[in-house]
Order: structure tokens, then C-alpha cells, then sequence
């Protein structure tokens, strides 16, 4: 498969080196990885892995760096952003063609991806100029109280396949204008995705000049052991981990250990409400693009649907008849809108979820056949299945990143919203209804326990202008829009008199 290798740093002899850090490639010396392309299972690269002890060298070189970064002037790493921005755009359909590569996901989706890192430029420039605290009443005479934020230091930032471009620059943009250097250990599935991505904003630095140093942007490539080394790692004040919920807990507890900060982005198992009130032909639409879209690999994606008894044997009739016209296939080609899962275990995962689900009660209403016939050889093509359940049952606690639904009627929306809120992940929700008391009680304190809440809406599909990022097992980490910033930021809380007295706080007095 040809690779558009011209956006790709220069090969370390044979192979792709798995450790960028200050501008070049430092001679990674970890295991040899080769990647395979979901598309068909061929290899995408072969990459010599960081070590775990080499993630080292690109922290002292990202806190070096942070020395000089931290002085340059808000604005001005805005336009670093900037120029970032501009070359994502120029770059933007063959950056596309990488993510389909190695994350298999259908063109319109890897250049959507692309477009939320061109989003998340803008906000980061316009947020460059916007970094600020406040000026706070004191009860003190001739004194002055403010809230200051300052650069935090090197973030670390860990990344999962699915989303290979989008949860980096999403970080990585925002740290920068916040003053912080980035290292990032992407997935080991992603290695090509992640080398373009340091690429642009190593030309971004040759033209910025000198204001930016070398080290801002490492990447280390391997692992979960160079996961660890870099949550480990004290020099590293912030670490932002997206993937799995078990490999959340293993970073918290590595960075909680030596009381540093993590932002945490983790798995989803995501409910939607259908009321008798709803608009089925866009529910239809919504339902299917969330359950279906990256082939069920969106921690976003919609796993649970509670739908009201009086429509659930429409809504499931229109859900079937969408299902059996899915274009299935290669993520190449223009017309396909459920590519492949990334890899054989995936497949094994939906196959043992619907075999519980089955053990559990449940019925499959359509899909969960491996394809093999119109799509390419070699990759993982499955047909998007979904079981009706008589009750939420085990196997909907759990995340099963596939293309697998769950449906169970409910009567009363006390009861919908409970079975919607008793699993321990609370990412997305969203409730299809024209009621604005069913809409409200939703979005209200006693609705969904999600951090994305949803009406009208599907669950995955987010704007970078926001915060994204969910509570529970999820993880409680908040990226991208809103006031995310902060957490890439430290907060100074400064006093200055000038006055020629000292008055004490709370009316103390001391040694008069
Ligand atoms: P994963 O947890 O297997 O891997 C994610 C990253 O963590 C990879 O870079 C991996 O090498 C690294 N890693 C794994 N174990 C580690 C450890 N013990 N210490 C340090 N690093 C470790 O996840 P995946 O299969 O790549 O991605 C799918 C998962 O990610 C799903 O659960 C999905 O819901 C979740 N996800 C969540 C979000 C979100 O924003 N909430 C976004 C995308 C994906």
C-alpha cells in the first residue's frame, strides 16, 4: 500500500525511529515494531520502538526547552499555533490518508479528524490572548490580590489508536500557547500518524525561528512501558492519558504516587433515551451514524439504546432496514461508511460480547457476521450488530469497542434514566424526545451522570470549542475547549502591598 511517506521524518537507517526529541531522530533503541494496516492486515512500517529508558532524554530535553518557552509571550506562541494551523491545512488530505492507514477509518472521518486539530489551532491562537485570571476584592488596605497563570512545565500525553491525530493536537495545541512543551506517546498502532504530526510542527518551528526551542515536541514510540517511564517521570507535571479504562488506572496510580496531575480520558459506554415523543427520521439517522461511524470505535460511540415500549418495534424495523444498506468496506473508497476494526481481537471481543449477551437473554436482531466477500483481504470487516435485551443485563456494563448496539424497552423515564446512569462509565448520553420536561429532567442534576448530554442529538460528534471528556470510569478529564487550558497551566494566587503598613489577614495582630 503506497504510504505518502513525503510528510514522514527520513528514515534512521532501515527502519523509522520511534524517538524524536529535539528536532531529530536519537537513535531509539527499543524492540522493532510493524504496525498492520486495518485495511488489510499488511504491515504499515517497520519502526524502531523508544525504550522506556530513553523517554528520559525527551523529558530533559522538553524541560530544557520549557526555560526559554515559558518567557515567550502568550501571543507569540500563538502564532507558533498559527503556523501549525496553516501547515495541517496545506497537509490535511494526505495527514488523512495516514490516519485511514494505519486507523482504518473511512475518509471523511480521517479528514474530519484533521479539521478538529485545524479547530483547535484557531481556539488555541485566539486563547493565547485570553490567558487570564482575576483581580480579586481584598479586605487588606493599599493591597491588591490577583490570580495569575503561568506555564505549567513538559506534558505528557498518551494517546489511543482510534483517535491518532486529534487527541494529540487537541493537547498538544493547547499546552503550547499555555507554554508547555509536549511529549507524546502515541499508540503503537499509529506510529506514521504521529511522525507526520511532530513534522509540522517541526517545519512550523524552522520557520518561526528561534523563540522556539528544539524540544518542544518529542514523540516516544513503543509500549505501555514508555507510558509508564513517562508518568513516572517527576519532571512531568501533567500527563494526559486517552484509551482504555484499565490503562487509566495504571497511569493514575503512577502519577498520583509521586502527587502529580493527570487529565484523564478514558473509556465510554454510552446510552441514549428514546421517548414516544421523539423524531424518529432523524433519531434513525443519529442512532445509526453513532452506533455505526469509525466501526464502533469512538469511545463516543452509542452502545445502549433504552427506547420507549410504544415505538420499539418501529424504531427496531427502521434500524434494521438502515443496517442491511450499509456500504461495508474499504475506508478508501468514497462510498463506504463502515470501514474495518482495527485488528483480529477486536473482532474476538464482539464475539464474545454477543455470545454473552446471548447467554444473557438477549436476541440478535441483525449483523455481527464477519464480511468477507467486496472488501479488502486480510483486514477485519464485520456486519454492525444489534441485540435487544428483556432487562440491562452484565454484559451492557461493559465497553465492547466494536460496532455493537444494545436495545431495551423501557415504560417509565424514571426507570430509562436510572439503566441509563448504573454502568460505571458516564462519557456520552444523549435523549431524543420533544417533551421539554423529559428534555430538562436529562440535562438536569438528576438526569444523565455523562460528561457530553446530548438532545436531539447522537453521542459521539464533538466541537472542539467545548470541553470534552466524561466522569466515573471515564476518568473526570475535561480537553480541548471551555476552560481546559487551566490544567495546563499553574495558578498563582499574588498579593502585593503598597501600602507603607502590614496588616494581617483576618484582622490578626502580631507583635504590636
Ligand atoms: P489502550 O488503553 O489499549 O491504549 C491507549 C494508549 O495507552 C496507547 O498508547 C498504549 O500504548 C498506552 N498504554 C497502554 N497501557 C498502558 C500503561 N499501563 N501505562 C501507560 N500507557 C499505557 O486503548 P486503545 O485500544 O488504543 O483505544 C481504545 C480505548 O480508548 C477505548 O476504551 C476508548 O473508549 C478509549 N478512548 C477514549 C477517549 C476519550 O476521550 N474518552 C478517546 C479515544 C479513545
Amino acid at each position: 500500500m503506497p504510504i505518502p511517506n513525503h510528510l514522514l521524518p527520513p528514515k534512521d537507517g532501515d527502519y523509522y525511529s520511534g524517538l524524536w526529541t529535539n528536532g531529530v531522530a536519537a537513535g531509539a533503541n527499543g524492540e522493532l515494531l510493524e504496525p498492520k494496516s486495518p485495511i488489510d492486515g499488511s504491515a504499515t512500517c517497520q519502526l524502531r520502538a523508544a525504550s522506556a529508558s530513553q523517554v528520559s532524554e525527551a523529558v530533559s530535553n522538553a524541560s530544557h526547552a520549557f526555560e526559554h518557552w515559558r518567557t515567550v509571550p502568550p501571543p507569540r506562541r500563538g502564532e507558533f499555533v498559527r503556523l501549525i494551523g496553516e501547515l495541517v491545512r496545506e497537509h490535511k488530505s494526505q495527514l488523512a490518508d495516514l490516519i485511514t492507514l494505519e486507523a482504518g477509518k473511512i475518509r471523511a472521518e480521517a479528514e474530519g479528524e484533521i479539521q478538529e486539530w485545524i479547530d483547535v489551532c484557531e481556539f488555541a491562537v485566539g486563547l493565547s490572548r485570553q490567558l487570564h485570571g482575576l483581580s480579586i476584592a481584598t479586605e487588606r488596605p493599599e493591597h491588591c490580590l490577583i490570580e495569575q497563570w503561568h506555564p505549567l512545565g513538559p506534558v505528557g500525553v498518551i494517546s489511543a489508536f482510534n483517535f491518532p491525530a486529534a487527541v494529540w493536537a487537541w493537547n498538544a495545541m493547547i499546552g503550547l500557547v499555555c507554554g508547555d512543551p509536549i511529549i507524546w506517546k502515541p499508540s503503537e498502532q499509529t506510529p506514521l500518524t504521529a511522525l507526520a504530526c511532530n513534522q509540522m510542527v517541526q517545519l512550523a518551528s524552522a520557520k518561526f525561528g528561534v523563540d522556539a526551542p528544539t524540544g518542544l515536541s518529542a514523540v516516544v514510540i513503543g509500549r505501555a512501558d514508555v507510558g509508564q517511564a513517562l508518568a513516572t517521570d517527576r519532571r512531568v507535571p501533567l500527563v494526559s492519558a486517552t484509551g482504555s479504562v484499565p490503562m487509566g488506572r495504571a497511569v493514575a496510580e503512577l502519577v498520583g504516587a509521586r502527587l502529580g496531575r493527570s487529565l484523564l480520558e478514558l473509556g465510554g459506554n454510552n446510552g441514549m433515551i428514546v421517548t414516544p415523543s421523539a423524531d424518529l427520521d432523524i433519531a434513525v439517522r443519529a442512532i445509526t451514524f453513532a452506533a455505526v461511524g469509525t466501526c464502533g470505535q469512538r469511545c463516543t460511540s452509542l452502545r445502549r439504546l433504552f427506547v420507549h415500549t410504544s415505538i420499539a418495534n418501529t424504531l427496531i424495523e427502521r434500524l434494521t432496514s438502515v443496517y442491511e444498506t450499509l456500504p461495508i468496506g474499504d475506508p478508501r473508497e468514497p462510498d463506504t461508511l463502515v470501514g474495518p476494526l482495527v485488528g483480529e481481537q477486536a473482532l474476538y471481543a464482539m464475539q464474545a460480547s454477543l455470545a454473552a449477551a446471548h447467554d444473557q437473554g438477549g436476541t440478535l436482531i441483525c449483523g455481527g457476521d464477519r464480511v468477507t466477500s467486496g472488501v479488502p483481504e486480510g483486514g477485519v470487516y464485520v456486519q454492525p450488530a444489534i441485540v435487544r435485551l428483556p432487562v440491562q443485563t452484565p454484559v451492557m456494563h461493559e465497553e465492547t469497542f466494536a460496532p455493537l448496539m444494545y436495545m431495551v424497552e423501557y415504560e417509565s423515564f424514571d426507570d430509562a434514566i436510572e439503566m441509563h446512569n448504573a454502568v460505571p462509565q458516564g462519557l456520552s448520553s444523549a435523549i431524543f424526545t420533544n417533551d421539554v420536561r423529559e428534555a430538562h429532567r436529562f440535562i438536569g442534576p438528576a438526569g444523565s451522570d455523562c460528561g457530553l448530554v446530548g438532545v436531539n442529538i447522537g453521542t459521539s460528534g464533538a466541537e472542539i470549542g467545548a470541553a470534552f471528556g466524561g466522569e466515573k470510569d471515564t476518568g473526570g478529564g475535561r480537553e480541548s475547549g471551555s476552560d481546559s487550558w487551566k490544567q495546563y497551566m499553574r495558578r498563582t494566587t499574588c498579593t502585593i502591598n503598597y501600602g507603607s503598613e502590614l496588616p494581617l489577614a483576618q484582622g490578626i495582630r502580631f507583635g504590636e
